[in-house]
């Protein structure tokens, strides 16, 4: 099998685990196996990690803060998860980098393209917090941009549900999901495939996109291999 080069987007809430908050152990283990084995295989991975589980940028501003401050501190949560998975993909035997876009040099390396090029052709699934490095901006425009960058021939968007969905599936019984979409069509239907800044830059760079559950264990692995339910968003 040909190894493939994605990019998975994690939300924070994947490392939550059923609190809903701050990193869950079990959980976090439980990722961090099926990144390894989808790496195991041969597929280069990189992981762009967000940071809902400890501060949003919306939280700080209902406590008076300041967009860029509240934004900030939205950053340094992801940083936080991904010094997490670095060390449980490592603890699961695959060699792993988190790299910060934000530079905290003495926590971690900082992102750079060709660094991170590099590690994930010797094997190492790099993990990438701090998101764009700029306020204004979510996880989800990261990982389009990392994607894009780093010449990734899928951007996984990892969510608690199984696709994109005519409606809300959670809300709607007649709701029903797309195998297969093109970018245009999302845009015509006017459907939420990641948000808008996100989905635009994913359809300027001709990036395909596959939205997937991760509540099914070895969904990653799936998706990797061509299976797997999901809704495919192509060019
Ligand atoms: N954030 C930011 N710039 C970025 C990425 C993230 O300012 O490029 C901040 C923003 O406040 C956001 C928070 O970090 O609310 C956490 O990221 P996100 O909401 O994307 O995390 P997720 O919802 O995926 O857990």
């Amino acid at each position: 099998m040909a190894g493939k080069r994605a990019l998975i987007k994690l939300s924070g809430e994947a490392l939550a685990g059923p609190g809903g908050a701050g990193i869950h152990g079990e959980t976090l283990t439980a990722l961090a196996n099926d990144i390894a084995t989808a790496a195991r295989v041969g597929h280069e991975i990189a992981v762009v990690v967000g940071g809902g589980n400890f501060f949003r940028g919306v939280q700080g501003l209902a406590k008076g803060l300041d967009r860029p401050t509240a934004d900030s501190i939205g950053m340094l949560g992801t940083v936080m998860n991904a010094l997490a998975l670095e060390h449980a993909i490592e603890s699961a035997g695959v060699p792993a980098r988190a790299m910060s876009a934000v530079p905290m040099p003495s926590l971690c390396e900082s992102y750079a393209r060709k660094r991170a090029l590099d590690h994930m052709a010797h094997g190492k699934v790099v993990i990438l917090g701090g998101g764009t490095s700029n306020p204004y901006f979510t996880t989800d425009t990261g990982a389009a941009l990392r994607a894009a960058e780093l010449s990734c021939t899928l951007l996984m968007k990892a969510t608690n549900v199984d696709g994109v969905y005519t409606a809300d599936p959670k809300t709607d019984p007649t709701a029903t999901r797309f195998e297969r979409l093109t970018h245009d069509e999302a845009i015509a239907r006017n459907l939420k495939v990641m948000d808008t800044a996100a989905f635009a830059l994913a359809r300027e760079a001709g990036l395909t996109i596959v939205v997937f559950s991760l509540q099914e264990p070895g969904s990653i692995g799936a998706v990797l291999e061509g299976g797997g339910r999901a809704t495919v968003v192509v060019p």
